[in-house]
């Protein structure tokens, strides 16, 4: 986003023209280092939030409590943060206080990891105490100073190490490591949208790889505390399933769960408890109940087009995605077939009928009451049945012996 780095530039260089230090730091100086292009700037300076707020026009008090201010710069928004420490953690969540610090230097050393605890100034210079650079070359996740600290300090730190060793396909170096299989039951004190947030991620990306990692540092029973305890062996063939779905949060949730074999009362518990949102929630429960127990091979034409009607063609899409991989030998046979029932579908709602309740009223003379969308359920019924049937002439013709028969 090149609109969005110019407006970061433009905050570094009028915060140096007042004579304040200013930085991008954190994820946006890793992600430009590794060729990616950020998804939003955060820059640092020695400025404090007033200071900064007296410098530009425009901006929110998003974070004050935390020293940070967004600066509007036409449409783009930068998070401007001052130098700070953490204070005393309380109790591995958050820390209870922040300090204001007069360098950059320890600024970055509370961050999590190397290769996100690097700044860049305006002339593209890199600044980099803890050698994150040469993380980013190794293809390495390192605490900043002592795991074990860091990670009873922040526990989420040992989600997140999860969370990037797989979207960057780096592996977590050992000493990290070993700190996050020690601290791993401290995760739970965490709240759960921000444990959600990080799962999101892994579930986007080598979810394969992402619960293979949970799993061994003991993480994944505590993302999902309700799911029932499973066999590494069950789990990793869960994950390798979902794996090979297209990269959307419900289907391979839903994947998972179905490989798992998890009930929808479980599901339901299980994501309002991740406090994912409840259009997921349903996205997921209606995938689930989409896929046919049976051989959909073994279905008459009619059975597809009362399937399709019931579920919708999107949900009917992932479910069968998700059927083509549990019936993977007949994999393009089923696909094939579902695609041509959609093609063929006569009808997805009581509006492609080629009669309204209106017609029926205006029509047959039949009074407007709740006997009219009887007959419309009846006479959708009689479509899914018989396609041919969906002409204005047969349909009147049925709608008024069904009122004669009631
Ligand atoms: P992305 O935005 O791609 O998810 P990011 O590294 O930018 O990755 P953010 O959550 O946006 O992650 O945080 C920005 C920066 O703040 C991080 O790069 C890191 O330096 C610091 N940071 C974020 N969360 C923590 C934490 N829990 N402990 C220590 N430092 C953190
Ligand atoms: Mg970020």
């Amino acid at each position: 986003n090149v609109s969005r780095l110019d407006a970061a530039w433009s905050v570094l260089y009028q915060l140096e023209q007042a004579g304040f230090q200013a930085y991008l730091v954190g994820g946006c100086v890793r992600d430009m280092l590794l060729g990616n292009s950020p998804d939003d700037y955060d820059v640092a300076t020695n400025a404090l939030p007033s200071e900064v707020q007296e410098l530009f026009p425009r901006t929110v008090p998003t974070g004050i409590r935390h020293g940070t201010v967004t600066v509007l710069m036409g449409d783009e928004r930068i998070e401007v943060t001052t130098f700070r420490t953490e204070g005393e953690y309380a109790d591995s969540r958050r820390p209870a206080s922040v300090k204001y610090v007069s360098t950059l230097e320890v600024d970055l050393s509370r961050r999590d990891f190397t290769i996100n605890a690097m700044a860049m100034d305006r002339h593209g210079r890199i600044i980099d105490p803890f050698e994150g650079r040469a993380d980013l070359q190794k293809k390495t996740i390192r605490a900043v100073g002592e795991p074990e600290k860091r990670f009873q300090e922040d526990a989420l730190r040992m989600l997140r190490a999860i969370r990037f060793a797989v979207v960057l396909h780096f592996s977590i170096e050992e000493r990290t490591w070993l700190a996050i299989t020690e601290n791993a039951g401290n995760l739970s004190r965490i709240s759960r949208e921000r444990i959600r947030d990080e799962w999101n991620k892994i579930i986007l990306s080598d979810i394969q790889v992402g619960i293979q990692l949970l799993n061994k540092a003991g993480l994944f029973d505590v993302v999902f505390p309700d799911v029932p305890l499973q066999s590494p062996r069950k789990l990793m063939q869960a994950a390798e399933f979902a794996k090979r779905l297209p990269e959307k949060i419900a289907l391979r949730q839903a994947a998972l769960f179905r490989q798992l074999s998890v009930g929808e009362t479980a599901v339901q518990k299980i994501l309002r408890e991740l406090r994912q949102p409840n259009a997921l929630i349903r996205s997921v429960i209606s995938i689930l109940r989409a896929i046919p127990d049976v051989d959909p091979l073994t279905w008459t034409d009619a059975a597809w087009r009362r399937y399709l009607y019931c579920h919708g063609k999107d949900i009917a899409l992932d479910a069968f995605l998700i059927v083509g991989y549990i019936r993977v030998e007949k994999q393009n046979l089923i696909l094939n077939k579902l695609y041509e029932s959609i093609q063929k579908q006569p009808i997805w709602s009581v509006k492609d009928l080629t009669v309204t309740g209106q017609d029926l009223i205006a029509e047959l003379n039949i009074p407007p009451d709740p006997v009219i969308g009887h007959i419309l359920e009846r006479l959708t019924e009689l479509v899914l049945e018989n396609p041919l049937c969906n002409t204005r002439q047969s349909l009147l013709a049925a709608a008024r012996e069904m009122y004669e028969n009631l």
